[in-house]
């Protein structure tokens, strides 16, 4: 029989399927294994120190080592450590939260939804739209329209809403009822010598003559990030969602923002649906809510969305969809406290300044010869790498720039992400210009190595 592994790295290559990982290649390279925090940093277990430039998964709004959600944590799990919303029970920190988000939210809602993940959330939009569809009497109004490029998760339905090959592809998605219109994407997707508003004119276009061909009465929902993550982190182009949000207004169909990484101050106000204008009907939070100390996730929806689906709920006997651990106690009250300090810290103002210097810092780089867009908003933002510069194509394989220079920057002490060729930058929301210097600095060298190594 083989030898047990023992170090925590063979245990990992014998025990894990990692998440979002090639399994094959794992099994080759093995783990980076992350021990501890501090601010923007964590260190893993080798000693290494790495500036954590994308906030765990686009999550870590007050850094990694806050001591008062440790004992915000602690306070709850010895008063209450567990109880559920089911059957009308509740408990404090959860009416608290769902006070507090109402209140924040831009735009006039009526409740609060609570869940664990952001999958889940987008899931629970999904079913919420079509028991509305039924309790509105229109059972044919069932298909929600989201985006190539859109990312909401990786349930049968998030997934399908995800507009991203690799979460489909094998999974036998997406589901029926799901479909997908042009992405925002201005400086791959636009025709030569194009606007930003014209482009954004011909994407409104592209999404009316979609639902005009499917047939209005069978459309129910819209669901948008109000800029794109995991697509390559995408700021929408000029008009964008003023006029997409001008056809569904049209054809009485509602809006999802999904808010899992704008909401909380990520785009520069405390959500992405402020920054862009837009009026959701449903709102889909996570990941900041508490900067991931505790899996939660909340939806808000107003009246449009609330009413009807209490009338539903009455006719059949219960609104029969609700998570053992959704709205749990612990992860509520971290939130809570989260959104606390994010309010009595500025950490929206924080975004706002300390990120327009990062997009500063970074747009020096876009003379460099391997980049071909620096974009972002707020404290996001991504360098698209390129080959050739004014083809705008990829450097070998689409993506392996990008894996070549995001290897170059771990190695270098900074956790980025490249989604294919855009190297993506979401820093915790305390970071400050001077660390927003090192970690650009950094990034220039590495650019710089990648180009000697590929052009010798
Ligand atoms: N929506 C958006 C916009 C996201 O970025 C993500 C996660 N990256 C999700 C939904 C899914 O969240 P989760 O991974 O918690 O299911």
């Amino acid at each position: 029989m083989d030898a047990q592994p023992n170090s925590l790295e063979a245990r990992d290559i014998h025990y894990h399927l990692h998440a979002y990982t090639n399994a094959r290649k794992h099994q080759e390279t093995g783990p980076v294994i992350i021990e501890k925090g501090d601010g923007i940093y964590v260190e893993d277990n080798a000693g290494n120190r790495y500036i954590e430039a994308m906030a765990g998964l686009w999550s870590v709004a007050v850094g990694f080592s806050e001591q008062r959600l440790v004992d915000a944590a602690a306070r709850q799990f010895a008063k209450l450590p567990y109880y559920h919303s089911f059957s009308s029970k509740a408990h404090s920190p959860l009416i608290d939260l769902a006070e507090k988000l109402v209140k924040m939210a831009p735009v006039p809602m009526s409740k609060a939804f609570f869940t664990n993940s952001g999958s889940e959330a987008n899931d629970s939009a999904m079913k919420m739209v079509w028991y509305r569809s039924n309790a509105l009497g229109q059972p044919q109004r069932k298909k929600i329209i989201s985006r190539k490029r859109g990312y909401h998760g990786v349930t049968i339905a998030s997934a399908s809403l995800t507009g991203l090959p690799a979460n489909q592809t094998s999974f036998d998605l997406p589901i029926a009822n799901v479909l997908h219109t042009s992405s925002p994407h201005y400086w791959r997707e636009a025709l030569p010598g194009e606007s930003e508003e014209q482009f954004s004119t011909r994407l409104a276009n592209d999404l009316e003559q979609l639902i005009l061909a499917e047939g209005p009465e069978t459309v129910a929902a819209f669901i948008g990030e109000p800029v794109m993550g995991a697509g390559g982190v995408i700021v929408p182009p000029a008009g964008y969602w003023e006029k997409i949000q001008a056809v569904l207004a049209k054809y009485d169909i509602l809006l999802i923002a999904d808010e899992v990484i704008c909401g909380f101050g990520r785009t520069g106000n405390m959500f992405g649906s402020q920054t862009f204008n837009m009026r959701p009907d449903i709102m889909v939070m996570s990941k900041q809510i508490s900067s991931s100390y505790q899996p939660i996730s909340a939806l808000m929806i107003n009246e449009r969305v609330f009413e009807p689906l209490a009338d539903e709920s009455n006719r059949i006997g219960t609104f029969g969809h609700g998570f053992t651990c959704g709205g749990h106690p612990v992860a509520a009250a971290v939130a809570l406290e989260n959104l606390n300090i994010i309010e009595e810290r500025d950490l929206v103002g924080n975004a706002r300044r300390v990120g327009a210097h990062m997009l500063k810092r970074l747009g020096e780089l876009a003379s460099h010869d391997l980049v071909g867009e620096v974009r972002g908003v707020g404290m996001i933002a991504a360098i698209e790498l390129v080959g050739d510069k004014a083809a705008k194509a990829p450097w070998g394989n689409a993506g392996a720039l990008g894996g070549l220079v995001n290897d170059l920057l771990r190695q270098n002490g900074v956790i980025s992400r490249n989604m294919g060729d855009a190297l993506a930058f979401c820093p915790p929301l305390i970071i400050t210009e001077a660390q927003v210097d090192t970690l650009v600095d950094v990034v220039k060298r590495a650019l710089d190595t990648a180009a000697v190594q590929i052009k010798g």
